[in-house]
């Protein structure tokens, strides 16, 4: 990798500020998932062990922007208080208020930092604030090797709306900022890259996670050892749209399932009953099915399907199902999964490979009904030899609750992130960081 990494610079005794990725899932205030807690654990270890004052911010989910002058009404409320007559509006700005207040023990980092004081064995000092009076005061009493958490970034406007005054006084308190937070390395948002764009903070590096998610999913992209398979799912085709392109170049193989193979198939002039399609991306389906064949690449669509006669409400309700050859599926029937043949068929594709990613299911894998395809190319994914890399999200969560996940290479913690570098793209929280 061509960025300088926390090994490359002097961070004993300094003040580092590092962005991590603690976007955890919370159910009444309990942590579901630690992974992304577990992620960011050997940059803070290193850190405390080299004699560093380790600063971590981050975001958590979406809250209202409590720490902002005027509360920061969310777009929608604000339009819907600005609809009421004037009379009216104080009261039900007070009532979304009182809602917004809420978030603040909904989306609270409290809980990491309690937990990650566990996971460390030393207290994580927790900041109430991101730079006010708590955090200012916290900061000024760290000693070398110790540890501060900054209250959830979001929480302040600034954050998403890149605000100078927030870079400014974050940069105020370190001397080295370190960006780990894989997860919203394709943000451009305050922490994750504003404060160095900005120019606010001179040193800037990366930690070990975006290091590690880097050089894995980059080499592979870069230099794969051939065969190359990659295989795309999910539910919409026009969030991928360039991500087919970029890897159509890339791949020897490209394999696609999901909700978005389905305007594949009506592309080739299929039926596909009430399954989900965008007529708009018929014509790049097309172009995207003659490049294959002009590159001289495989390009698979699945061959048979799971059906149904209407959408499990809720989603994971049992519900009477069919299987159909792909050029067979009824006019009131919808497309769920892809079929046993097109599994066998994937997993097959997948056997010979050296270099496998993956990002999206094949189908409705939340209903077991519909999981059934999903589940046999993670099997085939486990029982290959290649190196396999799942790029986060639905797949990657696939992967793990079927108990396969230490037989892959590398699952991303960041499935916008991964999916970008799959497009191509540079991200922002990167390309920011100091040249090697
Ligand atoms: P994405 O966020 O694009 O990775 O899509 C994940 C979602 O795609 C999951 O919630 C799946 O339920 C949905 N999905 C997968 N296959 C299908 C399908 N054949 N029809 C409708 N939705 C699907």
């Amino acid at each position: 990798m061509n960025k300088k990494s926390i090994k490359d610079v002097e961070v004993g005794g300094k003040r580092c500020l590092v962005r991590v990725d603690f976007n955890v899932p919370m159910k009444d205030g309990v942590i579901t998932d630690e992974n992304r807690i577990d992620g960011a654990l050997p940059t803070i270890k290193y850190l405390m062990e080299k004699g560093a004052k380790v600063i971590l911010c981050s975001h958590m989910g979406k809250p209202h922007n409590i720490f902002t002058e005027g509360f920061g009404l969310t777009k929608k409320e604000k339009k819907a208080v600005e609809a009421l007559p004037e009379e009216e509006r104080a009261a039900a700005k007070a009532e979304y208020l009182k809602k917004a207040l809420k978030d603040k023990e909904k989306f609270t980092l409290r809980p990491v930092a309690e937990r990650l004081s566990e996971k460390l064995g030393k207290k994580v000092v927790f900041a109430e604030d991101i730079v006010g009076e708590s955090a200012t005061a916290a900061v000024a009493n760290m000693k070398d090797g110790d540890v501060v958490l900054l209250e959830n970034t979001r929480f302040d406007a600034g954050e998403e709306g890149r605000s100078e005054e927030l870079c400014k006084k974050l940069a105020a308190f370190c001397d080295v900022y370190v960006n780990d937070a894989f997860g919203t390395a394709h943000r451009s948002h305050a922490t994750t890259a504003a404060i160095v764009e900005y120019g606010f903070v001179k040193t800037a590096v990366c930690g070990f996670l975006i290091e590690k998610e880097l050089s894995v999913m980059a080499d592979a992209l870069e230099n794969p050892v051939r065969p190359f398979v990659a295989i795309l799912g999910g539910a919409k085709i026009s969030d991928k749209l360039k991500v087919i392109d970029n890897l159509l170049n890339k791949c020897d193989t490209l394999i696609i399932g999901g909700g978005m193979a389905y305007t594949f198939i009506k592309a080739k002039g299929y039926n596909v009953g009430n399954s989900l399609v965008d007529d708009e991306q018929i014509g790049y389906c097309k172009e995207m099915m003659a490049k294959a064949d002009a590159l001289g690449k495989k390009l698979y669509l699945p061959i048979d399907a799971v059906i149904t006669k209407e959408f499990p409400n809720p989603i994971d309700a049992k519900v009477d199902t069919e299987v159909c050859d792909i050029d067979k599926i009824p006019d009131d029937k919808e497309a769920l999964d892809i079929g046993p043949k097109s599994a066998a068929l994937f997993a097959d594709a997948v056997k010979n490979a050296k270099t496998v990613i993956w990002n999206g299911p094949m189908g409705v894998s939340e209903n077991p009904c519909f999981a059934k395809g999903t589940i046999a190319v993670a099997k085939a994914l486990a029982e290959t030899s290649a190196t396999t890399i799942i790029g986060g999200g639905d797949s990657a969560a696939a992967v793990k609750n079927l108990g396969f996940a230490d037989k892959m290479t590398h699952i991303s913690t960041g499935g916008g992130a991964s999916l970008e570098l799959f497009e191509g793209k540079k991200l922002p929280g990167i390309e920011c960081l100091n040249d090697k």
